[in-house]
């Protein structure tokens, strides 16, 4: 089955019991036994039909054996990172989601979590910074918000060769265009609040592996500590999901026209998209995933400039998040950013001036209108 038909016909895409083409919202918290122990659901923050549909429908495009759905993706992320206790070390890309990096930095590390926050990018320094204690390697790739390319498949191999887990965070390129298990990681997660919803309407986290012991676990911290995704939200998901396809060919057509555009404009002085032959990933990604997303950054030169051009647009809305069908505009370093140090964002390379762009459905030729008029402000 190919990828657009998986998306279509992957998970349980009918109700056996009706043949109603669209899987039905379950929302009973508890099911009958028809003995005691026999059952084949229970309660639904252990199990429930809605959510299981969800659950295997990612399983199918990550392409792994398990599929756990959670309210968020910082629950799932969460879930995930309870594998590992106290004197457990971890190593992150080191531009991770802010959320990530204020989760381990201000929250596990009370739990004696430790974490070092290194480029990814470069084998070596990944390679040098493992430690007897280091238990997983946590990456995104591409980053936020200034898209590095990390090698999933020679991180992988390095991890397994010490012993060590490998988990992908792949909201931006989502499993339509990249399969970190089918690389070598063992865990991918996501924030299904971005492309795979699609619509800014549900807020949920989605974690897939490719391993039965990995699953047990997971389930087991699925259930033990209930930051589980609800039944009417699991239904909007797939709801979602069912297009990712179509969303992300249209979303990627227009990113590179824009990209290319920014590239040009005299205003500009640089721009971060993987689509770009000039951006340093550009040939790493294209051996690994199957398209570019519609994230990408540039430089204004200025906070000044930057907030001109984000209050002079018309189909750009200001506002955090990404991966919807309605073309968004950020200002990382005071938005999604903001919770980082100063000096921190500096050594990262997210300036004052740093624009990202998330790239919706929208008419390209409106948006590269909107952006032209804009910038000549
Ligand atoms: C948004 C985001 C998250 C957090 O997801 P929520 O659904 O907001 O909890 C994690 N990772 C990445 C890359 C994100 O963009």
């Amino acid at each position: 089955m190919r990828k657009k038909t998986k998306l279509i016909h992957g998970g349980i895409p009918q109700d056996e019991q009706t043949g109603g083409v669209s899987f039905p919202i379950h929302l009973s918290s508890t099911f009958k036994q028809e003995k005691v122990g026999q059952f084949s659901y229970e309660y639904a923050r252990t199990a429930n039909p809605t959510r299981t549909a969800l659950e295997q429908l990612i399983a199918d495009l990550e392409e792994g054996k398990a599929g756990f759905a959670f309210a968020s993706g910082m629950a799932a992320i969460t879930t995930v990172l309870k594998l590992f206790s106290s004197g457990d070390h971890l190593l992150l890309s080191e531009d991770v989601y802010g959320g990530t990096y204020r989760l381990i930095v201000k929250v596990l590390s009370r739990e004696g979590i430790t974490a070092d926050f290194i480029d990814t990018t470069d084998l070596d320094k990944v390679a040098s910074a493992i430690q007897p204690k280091t238990k997983a390697i946590f990456l995104e790739t591409p980053t936020n918000p200034l898209l590095s390319i990390t090698d999933i498949k020679k991180i992988s191999q390095l991890a397994k060769d010490k012993g060590l887990l490998t988990i992908v965070d792949n909201t931006f390129s989502t499993p339509y265009w990249q399969n970190p298990l089918t690389l070598g990681a063992d865990i991918v997660l996501h924030s299904a609040t971005k492309y795979l919803g699609g619509h800014s309407d549900v807020l949920a986290g989605l974690v897939v592996t490719n391993s039965k012991e990995l699953a047990e676990e997971l389930a087991y911290l699925q259930n033990a500590i209930g930051a589980v995704l609800g039944a009417q939200d699991s239904w909007l998901l797939i709801r979602g999901i069912r297009t990712l396809g179509i969303r992300m060919e249209e979303i990627e057509k227009s990113a590179n026209e824009i990209a290319r555009f920014l590239e040009a404009h005299s205003t500009v002085s640089k721009v971060y998209y993987p689509g770009l032959l000039s951006h340093q990933g550009h040939s790493l990604h294209k051996s690994q995933a199957g398209g570019f997303s519609g994230i990408l950054s540039f430089e204004t030169g200025s906070e000044q400039r930057a907030e001109k051009l984000i209050g002079a647009t018309t189909f750009f809305t200001l506002a955090e998040s990404l991966g919807a069908i309605e073309s968004l505009i950020s200002l990382p370093a005071r938005m999604t950013h903001a919770s980082i140090p100063a000096d921190r964002r500096k050594k990262l390379g997210i300036t004052d001036g740093l624009v990202r762009l998330s790239i919706g459905l929208e008419d390209t030729a409106d948006l590269l209108e909107d952006l032209d008029h804009s910038l000549k402000q």
